[in-house]
């Protein structure tokens, strides 16, 4: 194609909500252009981009043996009231009603819609499994839109949904679909990593997240230093350990004098926030609980609610209702059911609230408490390894894959059974995955950028090789040159834009560089006099003559 023929509006400047480099690059280079909050237009050159990604993923799905389908963005509420998530799903699922006053919403993920589908059209165990995929658009009203395209309220989903007789069925399918992630992440040409994730109810290693590994990530991933274990923070499981304490201190009760934070508290008395204890206070379906940590370790929130529930972080209110005193809670004599960490379980002669304001104990220890132990905690970095071998190391990662075991929760729920061997219906067990589509973009640039833009991996390129022809609309003979090589290039079947606009050179190289393109050919008066043009690629500072009559193949060793 020719750049007077594009619309491809680079600008200088990225706008002020953009905070991360993908963000300002996708802007700047005219890949997209926002709407509003968490909505994006796709111009013609992120179009290409969206489209090469999504080909590689669908060229990987149908090699496995999934098959494509497409389902609706609107689903009805009966299919969400059925499978019980109508009630249980936050305010990110957007609902709207239709002229008939029924009730819908906007899809952010189908298993209500597929599992629909199966228990219409699966009938018997001969048809499983089966492995059904769809490249759509998701909407999901995110409380914080950020980032662009890597948190969008509207964005490109490839969704797959198996359906099995058994959980050996599902495991093979779930291990090809691990292996088929690995397969586009490999293509796409990004670093990433798959890591155990959670997964809820179903438990074990039934779910990995694929992250690309990058600063701006809003997961942190643990990595042991010795062996290969992985997983998302929240998933870094610990187990309970001995304590030994030898010459307990003696307990006092000090003044620290409006001094609440954890951190104000640990230097007052000049400890190591590790040799202290907070206490939060919840409230749960089952009432108020606290929950005490070490000082220096944050709370997971998947492990209570994996263990107690949906929660909420009490009230200052609530708080004063129980009669604590928020600052200065302990983990003595407590008027609600206290569960401690297990790290927090095996510290001795430790500092925590006194139950009294401002007022912190010392030399406190666990005699007289009625411990009731849980992992409540992330992990750190510098933790042991989970499986025993070496210490955590914790990096950022962008979640760009997920795959899940679901079990039967939805085709229990809305009676997705087949006929069984033995004639008797069976439910069937299903498994789910996911790609973000469009994420994937902003996670190869936050991977693959300089100082003068994006620096694309060949496979997702707009363009494979640009022309910039200096002087175009001047010099017939550069313009004669600039046209054969085009055309050449086009029949050889490469992706190659020319560059054709009345522009100086410079802007011409910079668009190009900030548009990630791989590969550049240039053409001017002075390389023609030398029968020549000049090549460089985008990640490489050196520029090569070639002869112009070996352009053509020159080009095509690049690309192969
Ligand atoms: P996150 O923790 O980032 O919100 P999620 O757990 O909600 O992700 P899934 O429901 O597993 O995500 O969705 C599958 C994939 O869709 C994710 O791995 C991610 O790549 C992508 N995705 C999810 N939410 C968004 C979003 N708001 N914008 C862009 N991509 C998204
Ligand atoms: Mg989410």
């Amino acid at each position: 194609m020719k750049t007077t023929q594009l619309l491809i509006p680079t600008q200088k400047e990225a706008p002020n909500d953009a905070q991360v480099i993908s963000h300002q690059l996708m802007i700047r280079a005219g890949l997209i252009s926002k709407l509003a909050s968490g909505l994006y237009t796709y111009l013609p050159m992120g179009l290409r981009i969206l489209q090469k990604v999504e080909a590689i993923v669908r060229e990987e799905m149908n090699k496995a043996g999934a098959q494509e389908l497409l389902m609706p963005v609107a689903q009805p509420a009966e299919l969400w009231q059925e499978s019980g998530r109508w009630d249980e799903y936050g305010p990110e699922l957007l609902r709207f009603n239709d002229r008939h006053n029924r009730e819908f919403c906007l899809g952010p993920t189908h298993e209500e819609v597929i599992t629909n589908l199966a228990a219409q059209y699966l009938r018997s165990y001969k048809q499983l499994p089966m492995n059904f995929y769809q490249i759509q658009t998701k909407f999901r009203d995110e409380i914080r839109p950020r980032f662009g395209v890597m948190r969008s309220r509207e964005f490109i989903m490839k969704d797959a949904y198996s359906f099995h007789l058994d959980q050996d069925s599902l495991q093979e399918t779930y291990d090809v679909m691990h292996q088929t992630y690995c397969n586009i992440f490999d293509r796409l040409g990004l670093d990433y990593r798959p890591v155990l994730a959670d997964s809820g109810s179903i438990g074990g290693d039934s779910s990995h997240e694929f992250h690309v590994l990058a600063d701006s990530g809003e997961d942190a991933i643990c990595f042991s230093d010795e062996s290969d274990y992985a997983a998302n923070i929240e998933k870094v499981s610990f187990s309970k350990q001995d304590r030994v304490c030898t010459a307990l201190a003696d307990e006092e009760k000090v003044l620290t004098k409006k001094i609440t934070s954890i951190e104000d508290v640990a230097q007052f008395l000049s400890v190591d926030k590790a040799q202290c204890i907070k206490t939060l206070i919840i409230k749960t379906a089952d009432g108020f609980k606290a929950l005490a940590l070490r000082g220096d370790h944050e709370l997971n929130e998947i492990k209570v609610n994996n263990l107690l529930g949906e929660f909420d972080f009490a009230t200052d209110d609530e708080i004063k209702s129980l009669d604590l005193k928020k600052g200065f809670i302990g983990v003595k004599g407590l008027s609600v059911d206290l569960i401690v960490d297990y790290s927090a379980s095996v510290l001795c002669d430790f500092v925590c609230g006194a139950n009294e304001w401002d007022y912190h104990l010392t030399g406190a220890n666990w005699q007289g408490v009625d411990l009731n132990e849980a992992d409540l905690r992330n992990a750190i970095q510098g933790d042991d390894s989970p499986d025993g071998k070496g210490k955590l190391v914790i990096k950022r990662g962008i979640e760009v894959g997920h795959i899940f075991q679901l079990g039967d929760k939805y085709s229990k729920a809305m009676n997705a059974n087949v006929i069984g061997e033995s004639g008797k219906a069976v439910t069937t067990t299903m498994g789910c995955y996911g790609i973000g589509v469009t994420r994937v973009i902003a996670a190869a640039i936050e991977q693959n950028y300089d100082d003068r833009g994006i620096v694309f991996p060949q496979g997702i390129a707009p363009f494979q090789m640009v022309i910039v022809p200096i002087n175009y609309n001047k010099s017939t003979r550069v313009k004669d040159l600039a046209d054969t090589l085009y055309q050449q290039c086009l029949e050889a079947g490469i992706e190659v834009l020319l560059d054709d606009r009345k522009e100086r050179a410079g802007i011409m190289f910079a668009d190009s560089e900030l548009l990630g393109i791989p590969h550049r050919m240039v053409l001017s008066d002075t390389h023609a006099d030398n029968g020549n043009v000049e090549y460089k690629a985008r990640n490489n500072a050196d520029k090569l003559e070639v002869k112009f009559e070996e352009a053509l193949s020159f080009i095509q060793s690049k690309l192969n």
